[in-house]
Formats: C-alpha cells, structure tokens, sequence
C-alpha cells in the first residue's frame, strides 16, 4: 500500500521549504541520526491527524543549467507527474506574480487536486491580501505563515480531503516485490533486461497497476516476482528525468512498494555520496536490502580485490551491515543468476516470525552476560520481549523504565538477535516500552 503523495511547487522565495520543513516536523532530525548519511530535504514522510503521507519540496529539485522559468516549469510538471495533491505556493505579501501565473498555466493541464496557499500571511490583518489569488482560478486561497506555523492545520484538512481512496493491494501475497535502484548509469536497466533474458522467465504482462503502466511481472521456478518502477529505469526522456535528484525521488517511490531492494553500484566508479544517500533510504523504510556491485567484468582485478571491495563497501554503509553483498555483471551475465535466490532468501528472513520462548531465552541469555544499564541507583529490568510485526521484523521489549534503556545496550540486544536468529539482509526494530 502505497502513501498519497504531496508536492509543494511555487516560485523561488515564497517559501517551500520552510513549509516542508514545517509540515515535515521533527522527523527530519531522526532520520538524520542514522551515521553516516547526509540528507537532501527533498523527501519526507509526514502525517496530518490519522493520515500518513509523502511530501516533496520540488523547489530542491534543481534541474541543470536551465533558465529561471524552465526551471520553474520543470518542478511543476514534476509534481504533476508525481504527487497526488499538489500545494501551490504563492507569497501573499507580493501579490500575484507573471512567474505565479507561468505556474498556474502549467498546473491546469492536471487533474490532480491543486490546493492554493498564500504564505507569508503572518497576522490576521494581512487575510485581505489573499483575494487577489482567487484570480489564479484555484478556487479558495488558504492563508498561511510557514514562520509562525499559522494555517496550516486547514491547508493540511484541505489536502488529506483530496486524498485518493486507498488503493487495494496491488499484487498478490505470495509476489516477492523487488526494485533496482542507484545512480543513473550504475547498470539497472541493463540488469533488469539480463533478469528477464533468462529464458525459465515467464513475463506475464507488463502489468497496468493502479497507477502507471510501470511495474514487470514475471515468473521463475513457480514464484512470482514483480519488478517494482521498471520504466522509470528505463525511461530517459524529458531532461529532468535525467537528474539526479529526480531519480532519488523515482526510487523513493519504487522503494516505498518494494519488498526488497537491489542497491546498484558501479564499480568502476567506487561509493559516492548519493548512492549512501539512496541506500539510507530503503534502510529507513525497513526494506530488505541486497548490495549489487555491477560491471566487475570491467574492473582489473586479482584474487584479493573482492574482498577489499566487500571492505570498503562495508566501511560506507555501516548500517546496511546487514545486507549481501554480490559483485555482478549484466554485460557478461556473470552471477546474474543468483542474484535471485538471495532475492528469496531474503525477503523470506524480512518476513520470518519468531516464537516468544525462543525470543525470551535469547534476551535473558543476553541479559546474563551483559547486565542491563543503571541510571542513578536504578537498574533497567527487562520483563519480556516479543515480535509485534514482520517486513521489517519488529520487537517490543517490556521493561520497567524505559528511560534507563540506553542506545547502546538497545543495539546490543538487537545484534544478540540477529545472532540468534538468520536475519540476513533484513533490518530489525526494536521499541521498548513500558510494561503496564
Ligand atoms: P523557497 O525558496 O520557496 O523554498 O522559500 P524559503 O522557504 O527558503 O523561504 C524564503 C524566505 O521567506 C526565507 O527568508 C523565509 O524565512 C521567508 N519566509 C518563509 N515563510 C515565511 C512566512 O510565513 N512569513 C514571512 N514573513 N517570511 C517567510
Ligand atoms: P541505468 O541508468 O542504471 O539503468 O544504467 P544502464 O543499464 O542504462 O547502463 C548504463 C551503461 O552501462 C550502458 O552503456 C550499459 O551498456 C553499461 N553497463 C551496464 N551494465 C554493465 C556491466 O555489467 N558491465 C559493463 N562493462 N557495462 C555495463
């Protein structure tokens, strides 16, 4: 099931990503606790009373050396072809702008809910500046002040209004749903052609899903697979497509349906910031992950150059120390093959369930070789613990005062069971709570 996603467009300065930042709200900074992962403030999750959703700052979508208003143009039409609520941001204290109207034109060719919002309305007595945006022909202005956090709770009613009704799941059960994703040219489209060239592959359909025709069915050993977004890997037509901050987005998405997620890398070209960027992503979404390294045919190797790259990939993504490691290529369709049954394997550990006995001998054995924290005087006891969800794997662990649990010691339980349990390829979350 996928989240409605929400796009803010409007002209520079009129204050988009102080709105995102503002709807967006703490969740920024936990996210950027994860070491290691410099984050673009692009792309967030975020919720409004019961709904959850997905929110993009077009604004910090820059595409190339493009003018002023092809820029301009570009976010809109991305948020057109991306988002399912769009905001259109205006600044009331100038007025209707010649670059507000370029927007509006833009935004009519859509059938997607446009929600209008005057920023900057900082006090009461600056509502009668918004009349002047009915002329943008979006119907109801909603004013808000992004630095006083003023209005927002009605722009946010007005936009969960026009919320799609839920999807129903797309796929069946039993389909395992994998996507590719990384930098442009890392090789995704070409791995997807070596997966499907495979001639035990059964292509069902290109499958038209709820939303685009952009998903691949297929079928290998009597097990369904979907490959989630395949045409946005293959599709490079418009320039902003070919952006690199527009394929985060794309693989945002793509991650977001995914059941496990192929992080591709080139090896030729060594680890860059934006595939840590990618990967931190589909780790936050507690995804199952597998590390491609493609195009080894074109690296001048020895014996021991596998494993020094296996060490050096681990070095940059300390958190996905969960995730295998396989160095392919899709010129040569060396290793090409078992990239699947790690697919399996690993989708089947995101969803493994564990038994509370077993569970419980695991963290008392742990709590016997390493006791639990003190804080003045009090001692953290751990009552019990048990496994609330699957995809990702999910423990609560009841204790007597949360508070006294302490990062490390969480992270220790959380390897104990990873010790104890085959959790290849999958993160865990582990919550304490309070036993009450
Ligand atoms: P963006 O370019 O559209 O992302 O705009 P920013 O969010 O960077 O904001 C542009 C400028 O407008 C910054 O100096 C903000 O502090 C300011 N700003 C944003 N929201 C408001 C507001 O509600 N009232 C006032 N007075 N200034 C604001
Ligand atoms: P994408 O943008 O990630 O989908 O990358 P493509 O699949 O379009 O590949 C980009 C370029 O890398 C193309 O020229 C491919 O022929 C080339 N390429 C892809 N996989 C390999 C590989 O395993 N080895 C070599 N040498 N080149 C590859």
């Amino acid at each position: 099931m996928s989240k409605p996603v929400v796009a803010i467009v409007g002209r520079p300065n009129v204050g988009k990503s102080t709105i995102f930042n503002r709807i967006v709200g703490e969740r920024i900074s936990i996210v950027e606790d994860i070491p290691g992962i410099t984050r673009d403030r692009l792309y967030s999750s975020a919720d409004w009373l019961t709904h959850e959703f997905n929110i993009i700052d077009t604004g910090g979508i820059e595409i190339g050396d493009e003018p002023f208003l092809e820029q301009i143009r570009q976010q809109a039409e991305i948020a057109i072809q991306e988002a399912d609520v769009i905001i259109f941001l205006t600044n009331g204290r100038e007025g209707v702008t010649a670059a507000d109207e370029q927007v509006a034109k833009i935004l009519y060719k859509t059938k997607k809910p446009v929600v209008l919002a005057i920023n900057k309305i900082d006090n009461p007595d600056m509502r009668s500046m918004i009349y002047d945006f009915y002329s943008l022909g979006f119907g109801e202005p909603f004013p808000i002040s992004g630095s006083h956090g003023l209005g927002l709770g009605d722009l946010l009613d007005e936009v969960a209004k026009n919320f799609p009704e839920q999807d129903e799941e797309e796929y069946p059960e039993n389909v395992i749903k994998f996507s590719l994703i990384g930098r442009p040219n890392v090789g995704k489209s070409s791995l997807v052609n070596s997966f499907l060239g495979d001639e035990r592959v059964i292509v069902s359909e290109i499958a038209g899903t709820t939303r685009d025709a952009i998903d691949t069915q297929y079928e290998y050993d009597d097990q369904p697979y979907v490959i989630i977004d395949t045409a946005g890997m293959r599709k490079k037509g418009k320039v902003y497509e070919t952006t690199e901050k527009y394929s985060v987005l794309r693989a945002l998405r793509a991650i977001e349906r995914s059941d496990v997620v192929l992080v591709v890398l080139n090896a030729e070209e060594g680890i860059q910031e934006q595939d840590k960027k990618i990967a931190g992503y589909a780790h936050e979404a507690g995804k199952a992950v597998i590390i491609v390294v493609n195009k080894w045919d074109a690296v001048e190797k020895d014996e021991k150059t596998m494993n020094k790259t296996t060490k050096m990939i681990r070095e940059h993504f300390l958190f996905l120390d969960y995730a295998p490691i396989i160095f392919v290529s899709a010129k040569t369709n060396q290793r090409v093959h078992s990239i699947l049954p790690i697919i399996n394997r690993v989708s089947e550990n995101h969803a493994m369930r564990v038994t509370s006995s077993v569970l419980n001998e695991v963290i008392e054995d742990s709590v016997a070789r390493n006791p639990a924290p003190t804080d003045k005087g009090r001692r953290l006891r751990i009552y019990y613990a048990t496994q609330v969800a699957i995809k990702p794997p999910t423990f609560v662990v009841f204790v007597n005062e949360p508070e006294i649990m302490h990062f490390s010691y969480e992270r220790f339980l959380e390897n104990r069971i990873r010790e104890s349990f085959d959790f290849e390829g999958t993160p865990i979350r582990l919550i304490t709570r309070a036993r009450t």
